[in-house]
Formats: C-alpha cells, structure tokens, sequence
C-alpha cells in the first residue's frame, strides 16, 4: 500500500509537468455488432480522447461520450475502473447532470439508471490511473495500457467484455511519445472500418526506442531499447519465428491473423520493453516483450506462445478467472498449441529437449501442495502447472491418440467456442471429451 502511495505521489507531481505538445488523431470506427446478441443492452457510437499531455507515468485523462441504450430495462451496467480502486478513477465528471449512475470500485463497475429516455448520450471527463502500468512498466521508456479482463482488471473506460462497438478514438500525445495501437503505428489519419474489443496502445519514449521494420510479407514493426538491441542473429531468428509460426497458427486454425473483431487490422508490433522481465503479453494489434530476455533467455521461442494467443487466449476465449478450467484453457492449451508448432518449425528434437525440461520442472514440485490437476488451476498464478505439468500431460495423451488428433480437437474447441459469452470448462469437456477423460485419468 504503501508503494501505491508513493506512486501516486510521483503521479500527481509529474501530471503538472508543461509539456511541448504535438496532437496525434487515430480513429477507429467501429461497426456496431454485438457478439451477446442475448444481451440486448448497449453503450456503442463511442468518441474517445486519451490524453497524455501533462500526464505522469501511468495517468492519462479521458474525455469519452457514448450512447447507452437500455433496450427498456432500468439499468446498464459496464466495467470501468481498476486495482487502485477509489484512486484509480479521480476527478469524475459526467453528463448530462441528471443522469444517475453508481460508481463501485472495488467490483470495477458503473452502474447507470435509466431516467425517461430509452436512449441517453453521456458523457465522462476523468483522470485514470493505471497501476498495471505503472508497475509493469514505470520508468521503462515504454507504458502499455492494456484492458485486462482478468481478476486484477484494468478497465480505462467504461466497456462491457466481448461486446464489439462503434468507435472513434483520438490521441494527445507529447512530441517525445510514439504511439502504438492496434490500428497501426504513428497513426495521424482517421481510419474507417475497424472494430476491437477492447482498445489497447503503448506510448514509447521516441529518445528511449529504436525502430526497425521487417522485411518479408509481414513487415512488422520492432522496437527495441536503445543500447540493449539484440544481435543480428537474434534479430533474423525473430523475423523467421514470425513469419513461420503465423503461417503455423492460420494454417491449423484456420483462421488468419488478421481479424477485426478481434482487433488485429495490423500484423503484430514487437515492443521489447525494460519492465518486469516476466512480462511477456499478447496485447493485440502488439506484443510486449522483455528487451533484457529477447538478448539473453536461452531462445526466443515465448514470443512464438505470445503469437499464439491471437487464437487461444483471452481476448478470443472468455472463460472467466476463477473458473474452473481457465488457466488450463487461456494458457496450457495455447502452450501446447506453441510446442506443436516449434516441433514443425524448429524440430523434433528441440520439442524433445522442451518436453524434457518441463518434466524436470514438474518433478520439482510434485507430491507438493502446489501440484494440483491442471485444470483445476483458476487463475494464473501456478507457472509449473499450467505451463508444464499441463504440457506432459497433453503430450503423454497426443502419444496415445496421435498429435494430429489432439491438435484438431483443440481447433475445433476454439473454433467453436471464441466469443462465446461465459465460457466454460465444460465446454472443454462436451468437445473434447476423449482428451479430458484421459486428462483425468492419473
Ligand atoms: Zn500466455
């Protein structure tokens, strides 16, 4: 608590910093569909101003108006707000004055009340602290603000999980700041036609970043930390890993990278960042990724598991944490998915030496009280489970039934279970009953 203190602190300081500003304009609009069409209430036409001028780490001020429609009923309500709770939001102001609303920061909601009107344009002006970022990454030279759905949630304006909207979004950024977003990079045009659930950007410090381009087909963008950048060799093995495990992941999935409702209109952007070494993230539209890992960790195949997550993973799959199952789902399954596809891409024998080296991790911890059943993982905070235990076991089932089998079963569940509203781990089990019989069969 008192780390958070002294954060908000250097927060509050900083936001009063006078910075020389140059105004970056991205919009997105958005194409009003429901992916719950049960849930006939909706907040869309949204116009958004994520404004980081004068703004410390981590802060930004939010100007956005949207259309509510309460289809009827007395009440809508939406996620909105963060793990700082009664500071995460400050300086709230909404309108039209007599609307009434409930703000509750601890269940990271907004409640708003119909007053006559069936329809009701509001609009909030607030400044949003984002500790997620400020932890993960202050002082790094990059800031990522993702939406996170799990239970530290990170809600910077107020949305409703897997429900698509329409949009316009806009940038204030000062001239020492690169944005990132999932529309592409230093995006100073309106755009048309892009749908996402949820935004998600990065500001880089232009003096902290280097940037290159890939060649190839997919020409995607790197950023690198000055002074830190890896070595040609790594580098090539980034851009080859890319280009061949995206041809991987379309081909068995069936399904292209590229998707608007799941908000890649762009090939992936690499920001390797100086934050939390363990913070590797899937963030759509880009990947983030430790700069210090990307030079030392012994190969770069995690960024081949965080391309993985554009099919398997959170923002495609929506199983609640605290779920039985989700750990098993969000995680293991994409895991699983990455090693099929180093076995293709590298070899045989690297999988060997992974599987090997997983088993190892696994016996250290087994017998333990933290060796439970991968699937009864349900949030994701027991690393040896979720992305070892859960592997072998996957893999002692693929031997019996053939890696063909249990990987088309694993498609099929994604296939037909992304977007589908609460999902849950016996939806696992209706689909691929063979392989959860034998997960269960010690
Ligand atoms: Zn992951």
């Amino acid at each position: 608590m008192k780390l958070i203190h002294n954060i908000l602190g250097n927060i509050r300081t900083s936001f009063q910093i006078e910075e020389s500003v140059k105004v970056v304009f991205v919009a997105l609009v958005f194409s009003v569909l429901s992916i719950c069409s049960a849930i006939a209430q909706s907040a869309t036409d949204y116009r958004i101003l994520f404004d980081k001028r004068n703004a410390g780490d981590g802060v930004l001020k939010i100007e956005c108006a949207f259309t509510i429609d309460f289809a009827e009923r007395d009440s809508i309500t939406l996620d909105f707000g963060g793990p700082l709770q009664e500071e995460t939001i400050q300086e709230l102001h909404i309108t039209p004055d007599n609307i009434r609303y409930s703000l509750n920061p601890s269940s990271k909601h907004i409640t708003f009340y119909r007053n006559h009107k069936d329809k009701e344009r509001v609009r909030m002006e607030y400044i949003y602290m984002n500790l997620t970022s400020v932890l993960m990454y202050g002082e790094s030279g990059a800031e990522i603000w993702e939406s996170i759905y799990s239970s530290s949630g990170e809600f910077y304006y107020p949305m409703r999980r897997g429900v698509e909207y329409s949009a316009r979004v806009k940038f204030s950024v000062p001239e020492s700041l690169i944005v990132v977003s999932h529309s592409g990079i230093d995006a100073t045009k309106w755009h048309k036609e892009n749908r996402c659930v949820p935004l998600n950007f990065a500001f880089l410090n232009r003096e902290k970043y280097a940037r290159q381009r890939m060649t190839g087909r997919y020409g995607c963008e790197v950023y690198q930390v000055i002074g830190e950048q890896v070595d040609s060799m790594r580098y090539e093995q980034l851009c080859r890993f890319v280009e061949e495990s995206i041809q991987w992941f379309e081909e068995k999935y069936g399904e292209k990278y590229l998707c608007n409702r799941y908000g890649t209109t762009t090939y992936p952007a690499f920001i390797f960042h100086n934050g939390n070494s363990s913070f590797n993230r899937y963030n759509m539209g880009f990947i983030s990724a430790s700069q210090e890992k990307f030079a030392t960790y012994p190969d770069i195949y995690p960024i081949i598991h965080e391309i993985g997550h554009r099919w398997m993973g959170e923002y495609t799959m929506f199983i609640n944490s605290g779920e039985r199952g989700y750990a098993f789902i969000i995680e293991t399954l994409n895991e699983f998915m990455t090693l099929m596809c180093i076995r293709d891409i590298v070899g045989a024998e690297v999988y060997e030496a992974i599987l090997n080296s997983y088993r190892a991790n696994w016996e250290e911890i087994r017998g333990t009280e933290q060796d439970v059943h991968p699937v009864d993982v349900t949030d994701n905070n027991n690393i040896p489970v979720t992305y070892r235990k859960g592997i072998v076991m996957l893999d002692s089932i693929a031997q019996e039934l053939g890696y063909d089998t249990v990987i088309s079963r694993i498609v099929q569940f994604y296939n037909e279970c992304n977007g589908k509203p609460n999902l849950q781990y016996g939806d696992f089990e209706r689909m691929c009953g063979l392989i959860h019989h034998k997960l269960h069969i010690e």
